[in-house]
């Protein structure tokens, strides 16, 4: 068996034994690390060629792992054992001639990709916290705070660069290889490493309102009454975010409503007038900001002191209902009184649903389309012990949400990939609903042994 080394990789290669090690397998939360016997940092798409041939040269072959941004909350992006193709040296950018088009290579976060726009007056949709990685956010669906305007990230691929299961490396669109185009659009990392994303430019958009008011746990019913005649008006460029957070230094479980709202400072802050007047924050701390990378960090001096383990599960849902958020208040209340868990939160997001739902649930891979909102649990604690209450606490309140969404509406809600804990908790039936079918019979053809084999992973349509 031939050793790595010999394989012609250019880029870096970390083992076990490396100084880098520690650094090469950390992720966004502790909870995320495994320990692969190989981390391979390609800087081409030779190289990404040559680490899935070196996995599956080995006797028996080595699991192979995509890690663009590390940001999942699964342990997707790793393997115990295996090979972690790591994409973040893998991260240039760049704009097409008329401007209409950006290729991004896998490995960037969204932080890099907005800063270099910005010197095109561009913006592409994608993430809202510059760390996470372009390459799960996108191939997970995406939503952004731009989506109420411009749709889900996947909406606004043209086309892509995939290295394949077999080392192949092709280009993808609507015109070629049609249904791997189609596949990767919500089908996460079960069809090859997508090595270049081609995504459509947009303006970049106007200043917008960022910040956060806080109110005292009395204000819920009064905010929710105010929110729900809120969100019927609000334009495509603004979302706002209810969340449950107990904030430091008293850890007082309070509300607080995050806006995003694009505008003058005059008009933005006029359109949220009514949660400072109609009722009293007890803080306030709004910001007027020039372009999506300063939004991107806007959460930053929140996010610097985060505990190690992070643990996050969503779930859509079809109206702003009072009575399951109120209750879902007094379980998140209960769940952070252990020392702990106190920094766990509960994210509400309200933004504008209609450029999601236009698009028909089988046009792409991403099988969520009914008209939604979305709600984000997200546990946040240091001691290991935590991690078990804190997933069935997240699983339980996902199952009530999306059983009452369900009673309510008649439907069942696909789960975002992209939010979701891990496979452990969520079915491939969960997140690709009726697109199953279809995904298989692609699976068949461009992964029909299962090379892919991390995280939702998708059986193969047997042969014949
Ligand atoms: C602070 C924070 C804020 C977030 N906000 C949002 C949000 O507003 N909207 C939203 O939709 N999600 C959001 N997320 C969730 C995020 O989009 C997902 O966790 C996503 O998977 C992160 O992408 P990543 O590249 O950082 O993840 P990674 O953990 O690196 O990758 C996750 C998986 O994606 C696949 N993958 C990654 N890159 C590639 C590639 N190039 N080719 C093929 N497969 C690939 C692999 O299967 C990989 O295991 C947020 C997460 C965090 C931590």
């Amino acid at each position: 068996m031939a050793d790595i080394t010999t394989y012609g990789i250019q880029g870096l290669i970390v083992t076990p034994t490396s100084q880098e090690y520690n650094g090469a397998i950390a992720r966004h939360s502790a909870t995320s690390v495994l320990r692969p016997a190989y981390v391979v940092y390609p800087t081409s798409t030779g190289d990404i060629s040559l680490a899935i041939k070196f996995a599956l040269d080995q006797s028996p072959p080595l699991q192979i792992a995509i890690k663009s941004g590390g940001c999942h909350s699964s342990t997707n992006s790793s393997t115990e054992g295996g090979v972690v193709i790591d994409l973040s040296h893998y991260k240039a950018l760049k704009v097409s001639g008329d401007k209409q088009t950006v290729t991004v290579q896998g490995g960037a976060i969204w932080g890099d990709v907005y800063t270099e726009l910005e010197k095109h007056n561009l913006v592409v949709v994608g993430g809202n916290v510059w760390f996470v990685g372009v390459g799960g956010f996108i191939t997970g669906g995406g939503h952004s705070h731009l989506s109420g305007a411009l749709g889900l990230a996947v909406d606004n691929l043209v086309g892509a660069t995939v290295v394949l299961a077999d080392g192949r490396v092709v280009q993808c669109s609507d015109a070629e290889e049609a249904d791997l185009f189609w596949a990767i659009r919500g089908g996460g990392g079960q069809f090859g490493v997508v090595a270049e994303f081609v995504l459509k430019a947009h303006p970049a958009r106007a200043s917008t309102l960022v910040g956060a008011l806080a109110y005292p746990a009395e204000e819920l019913p009064k905010i929710l009454e105010l929110l729900k005649e809120h969100i019927k008006t609000q334009s495509t460029g603004s979302k706002l975010v209810l969340c449950f957070a107990r904030s430091p230094v008293n850890f007082q479980p309070s509300i607080l409503l995050l806006p995003y709202v694009e505008g003058t400072p005059k008009d933005s802050e006029t359109s949220i007038d009514k949660f400072r007047t109609e009722v009293q924050p007890v803080f306030e701390q709004l910001d007027h900001v020039p372009s999506f990378t300063a939004v991107s960090h806007a959460s930053d001096s929140f996010l610097a002191n985060s505990p190690p383990r992070s643990i996050f599960g969503g779930v859509a849902f079809g109206e702003l209902w009072d009575d399951i958020i109120t209750r879902v208040y007094g379980e998140w209340v209960e769940f952070t009184e252990n020392e702990d868990r106190k920094e766990a939160m509960v994210m509400w997001e309200f933004g504008v649903r209609d450029k999601i739902s236009e698009i028909p649930s089988t046009q792409t891979a991403y099988a969520l389309r009914d008209p939604h909102y979305y709600a984000v649990f997200s546990g946040r604690h240091t001691q290991a012990d935590s991690d078990l209450p804190t997933r069935e606490w997240i699983k339980k309140m996902i199952t009530y949400v999306s059983a009452e969404n369900t009673k309510r509406t008649g439907k069942v809600f696909r789960t975002q990939m992209n939010f979701a804990m891990g496979p452990e908790y969520t079915s491939v039936e969960d997140i690709f609903g009726d697109n199953l079918e279809r995904l298989r019979k692609v699976k068949a053809k461009y992964d029909p042994t299962k090379v892919w084999n991390k995280g939702w992973v998708i059986e193969p349509e047997a042969s014949g």
